[in-house]
């Protein structure tokens, strides 16, 4: 596995690793029945789009597979107990983040577990998933030592090291394959931030009519001619609705707030190894900027309904025990 690996691109090396990860995951799911062992995939996403299947699903003998047009629904009863708002007393020094809103956007409840209640989340960290938490770590170790000078290649790799030392999947058995990965984004990361002065990292505020924003910019740097670039850093491959997330226009709305009309958001995929200008259509950005409010009015008034997903549900930290909710008012110490 390990031998060859130079032949092929970042990209291409990300998904092989990915894949042998979903391929182990596979077999030690299948490994742990004991009597019987049932799959179950959805071929269609609440939204109405199609699911693929994994093609590890290809070796399951065809007379082993059963598909069913549509499962039954059980429609609510008509007594069934409608979600309440909580009266939640904020302390002073609590904020909305970027990074808050859009948890809010995915699901209310699930931001109500962790941000308000602060239930921790029992993420099950994989190889894969550990590799990408030491390059976001080492994203914060470049935000402080670029506010001295820009780091060299040398210098973010040792100060990887440690990190991956300490909290890298050194003991899994690709994780040479997952270090050499590592070191190619380590790499892409520093080139793309060659002939910028960076500047320090401060919250931007956004203000809207039901509260405020701060976005916490991953990069904020500026070019040779004084543009301002705003940069939103993703160790993963870029999407193809990418810019149609959230995140991009609140980069966009903070920068324009924060520098005027000609700053300008930016966003790097590591693992693509692009970085492009991000762009988002007046009339989106104005239909998010009215979303984000409205969304603001529901954080305020102590709005947190379920936002039910086949797909994202189970692998919610909160899952067993949604939709619990604790009853009467609450106050944040
Ligand atoms: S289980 Fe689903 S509905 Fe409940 S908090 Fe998690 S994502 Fe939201």
């Amino acid at each position: 596995m390990i031998e060859g690996a130079e032949e092929f691109s970042v990209s291409d090396e990300a998904k092989r690793a990915h894949e042998h990860e979903e391929e182990c995951l596979f077999f030690v799911a299948l490994s742990r029945a004991r009597t019987y062992l049932r799959l179950y995939l959805a071929r269609r996403q609440p939204n109405g789009m199609n699911r693929s299947a994994s093609r590890f699903l290809e070796w399951m003998p065809p007379a082993l597979i059963d598909e069913i047009a549509r499962p039954a629904m059980f429609p609510l009863s008509a007594d069934a107990p409608c979600p309440l708002s909580v009266v939640v007393t904020w302390p002073a020094d609590w904020i909305v983040t970027d990074s808050r809103l859009t948890s809010y956007e995915k699901c209310p409840r699930r931001f109500f577990y962790t941000h308000v209640l602060g239930l921790g989340g029992a993420r099950k960290a994989t190889a894969f998933s550990r590799t990408h938490d030491c390059l976001y770590a080492l994203l914060r170790w470049l935000a402080e030592a670029r506010r001295s000078a820009e780091p060299t290649l040398a210098e973010a790799e040792a100060a990887f090291e440690e990190i991956w030392l300490e909290r890298g999947p050194v003991d899994h058995a690709f994780a040479g394959d997952y270090r050499r990965l590592a070191s190619r984004l380590v790499a892409a990361l520093i080139r793309s931030g060659a002939g910028r002065c960076f500047s320090e990292i401060e919250p931007l505020a956004i203000d809207l009519p039901n509260g405020r924003i701060y976005v916490e910019p991953n990069e904020l740097a500026e070019l040779p001619d004084g543009t301002v670039v705003l940069r939103r850093v993703r160790t993963g491959y870029k999407r193809s609705d990418e810019y149609d997330r959230l995140e991009y226009t609140l980069y966009k709305l903070a920068a324009q707030a924060r520098f005027g009309t000609a700053a300008i958001v930016q966003a790097l995929h590591l693992t693509d190894d692009t970085a492009e200008a991000v762009t988002v259509s007046p009339t989106k950005l104005n239909n998010r900027q009215t979303k984000s409010d409205t969304m603001l009015a529901g954080i305020g008034a102590g709005r947190f309904p379920t936002e039910v997903d086949s797909v994202t549900c189970p692998r919610c930290p909160h899952f067993f025990i949604c939709a619990a909710m604790p009853e009467g008012p609450l106050t944040l110490l």
